[in-house]
């Protein structure tokens, strides 16, 4: 049988994890092809400052839940036989106050805050926090076990899965989407392109998606253990600004977050806001240094990444683009990593109608 010849253009975790879904058909022979790769930190690349951890956002019955549900199959898988990968059991627990859906928005966390999500039948132990057990100031409370990934460990393992497969990882910077046609390994052009650029799918030129912005976040990763993932629907400080804590995998330190700021590009951390951070954070979840202050914090690194929102929702879909099919893969917000199995099935999927088109002509 010929081989199909294929890049993705892409490495962050919609890339990697597409790419690897296509190397499990055998006909395909795929290039990843990206300015970014793992290893990088840059405010070009989100995939390497998100927490990250499995707390759905999307609203039910729609594909973006189908999408969720599927990642939970494959990560839950992951986090029960591949310690390699670096993604583990935690509890998550969510914290609600009634104040924060009173008068305004509400903030980005909040909004998806309900005490009965659609997902509370797919992820184990779902549980409402009893009353007495949840902390001074807040109203209600779910608990269920979810999962954490260390991006730091999660990336490299999803280009080792890769490179094992044969996919051949290249360095390459484009202007226009068709330009990666010329990027294949074999020296011959690609049938196809996967468009995996995240952010930047509102700049190259062929894609130019103008519904793409961003959602700055300000993270601060430390040393310091977590009892779980503890997250809550609002805080003092504004609607863009959220708090919560994910304890990462295989010595990952803690992210403590952070805010939603979209439309905000700024690459640099802001130092006060550092501080409301740590603040909100020991007082949501005290055991982090044993009640003290936040002077007792150990600090890794400040980190600010950009999540790539698109205002239409996460874009899975086909087109010829100068006389190439390109699929695309981009506009995962704040939940590339717990979309990331559904989204890149589906754009498998695509992959297969197109070159199924194709080959009629
Ligand atoms: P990216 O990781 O940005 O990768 C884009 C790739 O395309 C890069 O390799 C880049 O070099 C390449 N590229 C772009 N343009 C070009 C070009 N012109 N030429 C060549 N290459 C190009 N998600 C969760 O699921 N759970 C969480 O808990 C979570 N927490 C987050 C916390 C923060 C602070 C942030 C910032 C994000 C968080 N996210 C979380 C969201 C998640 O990180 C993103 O949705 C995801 O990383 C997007 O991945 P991506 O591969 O689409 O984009």
């Amino acid at each position: 049988m010929s081989e199909t010849r294929i890049v993705v253009v892409g490495a962050g975790v919609a890339g990697l994890t597409t790419a690897l879904l296509l190397s499990r058909i055998a006909k395909y022979n795929i290039t990843v092809a990206a300015k970014h790769m793992p290893g990088d930190y840059d405010i070009e690349y989100a995939s390497p400052w998100a927490g990250a951890d499995y707390l759905p956002v999307s609203a039910p019955g729609t594909e973006a839940a189908e999408w969720d549900r599927n990642t939970w199959t494959e990560l839950e898988k992951l986090a029960r036989h591949s310690p390699e990968a670096g993604v583990h059991f935690q509890d998550a627990f969510k914290y609600i106050r009634n104040t924060d859906f009173e008068g305004s928005e509400g903030s980005a966390l909040g909004k998806a805050m309900s005490s009965d999500p659609w997902y509370k039948d797919i992820v184990p132990n779902f549980r409402k926090i009893p009353k007495s057990q949840l902390p001074a100031g807040f109203d209600d409370g779910t608990c269920f076990r979810s999962v954490c990934i260390n991006t730091a460990i999660y990336l490299p393992w999803l280009t080792s899965e890769c490179l094992k497969a044969g996919v051949v990882l290249k360095r390459g910077v484009f202007g226009h989407i068709s330009e990666a046609a010329h990027m294949h390994h074999s020296g011959q052009k690609a049938e196809l392109i996967v468009n995996c650029t995240g952010l930047s799918a509102g700049k190259i030129g062929g894609v130019e998606d103008k519904s793409m912005v961003p959602a700055r976040g300000q993270t601060v990763l430390v040393r310091n253990e977590a009892i779980g993932i503890v997250s809550c629907s609002g805080t003092d400080d504004g609607d863009d600004e959220v708090c919560y804590v994910i304890p990462r995998a295989a010595g990952g330190g803690t992210i403590l977050g952070g805010c939603y700021q979209e439309g905000n590009w700024d690459s640099q951390f802001d130092p006060n806001l550092a501080n409301r951070i740590m603040k909100r954070a020991v007082e949501l979840c005290p055991s982090l240094t044993d009640g003290k202050g936040i002077e007792h914090l150990s600090v890794i690194r400040h980190g600010v990444g950009l999540r790539p929102v698109r205002l239409r929702g996460t874009r899975i879909e086909k087109e010829k683009i100068n006389g190439v099919w390109v699929v695309h893969n981009y506009g995962h917000g704040g939940y590339g990593y717990q979309s990331s199995y559904g989204c890149s099935q589906a754009a498998v999927k695509l992959v297969g109608e197109a070159l199924a088109v194709r080959a009629r002509l």
